[in-house]
């Protein structure tokens, strides 16, 4: 991910490929690419394939912001080729003394009484200062441990274009975890400074872990990005938009004979970037795209309604 003498600063879309975007992925694509396109950014793709992923969603994902008119700038970066390069920065922050081992289990740690004055769910500290001996009694159980950061600051404040600066707590938090795997408050954050993203445009339920993040960022000698939490997509019951809710994806859509354009329209008017049913395509909404005007609440989407 040399960026070379074409350096340009960047935006980004990283979903998780574990099944098709639905329209509140969908949403966040298009807010992503207009912040990043609008302010003349690179635009990346980067597929956060840590964790669960579904055979071909990937290769669906994309064909799907194709079909909404979205470019993106080679290559598309996908986090399972980069475990090597997590790994030497997990390294390199032990070897600093910014990490420690951590052997409890979620249970253990959600029945740990908490630190005084620390806020509610953050780390309670149980293996931040184990003895030696302590430690090899841990390991002798033959758990193996977590790897936490070991963090000196309570709380970290952020700069967010739709939230202004939001001030969040910052615990010990977990950069790898028991099984190995690079935690995606470790690699988000890796891989944001590697492709040269400054602006980080995501769903609003991320807006708690930009301050651990940007916190890493700068303990990593990166500057921090400007983030855009937007407002999520809703079912009618004020949940979080999910598969459940009926035909929520492109393909679901197709198959009731909604375009793939009808679907940006629809998009579009949620973003109070068209009129109902104007047909628009995604550089009409480039040049009236104006993140002062942004709707500020979550958009819910009633059954059917894209039909
Ligand atoms: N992969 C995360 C998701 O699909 C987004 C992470 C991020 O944008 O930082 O919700």
């Amino acid at each position: 991910m040399d960026q070379g003498d074409t350096f340009r600063p960047a935006g980004r879309y990283a979903p998780s490929p574990s099944g098709d975007l639905h329209l509140g992925n969908l949403r966040t694509a298009v807010l992503a690419w207009l912040f990043a396109r609008t302010t003349g950014r690179s635009f990346f793709i980067r597929m956060e394939d840590l964790d669960r992923t579904a055979v071909g969603a990937d290769r669906r994902q994309l064909a799907d912001l194709t079909a909404l008119g979205m470019d993106w700038d080679p290559p598309v970066v996908y986090q399972s080729t980069r475990l090597a390069t997590y790994q030497s920065v997990i390294d390199g922050l032990r070897d600093r003394g910014c990490t420690f081992e951590c052997f409890c289990t979620r249970r253990e740690i959600l029945e740990a009484p908490s630190a005084p004055h620390a806020p509610q769910g953050a780390y309670p500290g149980t293996c931040r200062d184990l003895t030696d001996a302590e430690r090899a009694e841990r390991r002798a159980t033959g758990r193996p441990p977590a790897i936490r950061l070991r963090t000196d600051a309570e709380l970290f404040s952020v700069s967010d274009l739709l939230h202004g600066s939001y001030a969040g707590v910052v615990d010990d938090f977990v950069i790898q975890r028991n099984d190995g795997t690079p935690a995606y408050n470790l690699a988000v954050v890796v891989d944001d400074a590697a492709q040269g993203v400054d602006q980080v445009v995501r769903g609003d339920d991320l807006l708690s872990s930009a301050p651990r993040q940007a916190y890493l960022a700068s303990l990593l000698g990166h500057t921090p990005p400007t983030y855009a939490h937007v407002p999520m997509v809703l079912n009618p019951d004020h949940v979080r938009l999910s598969k459940r809710d009926g035909a929520v994806t492109i393909a679901d859509l197709a198959e009731r004979e909604v375009t793939a354009a009808q679907v940006l329209s629809h998009i579009a008017q949620s973003l109070w970037l068209a009129d109902r049913g104007e047909v628009v395509d995604i550089a009409m909404l480039s040049e009236r795209f104006r993140p002062d005007a942004l709707p500020r609440e979550p958009w819910i989407l009633m059954a059917d309604e894209c039909e």
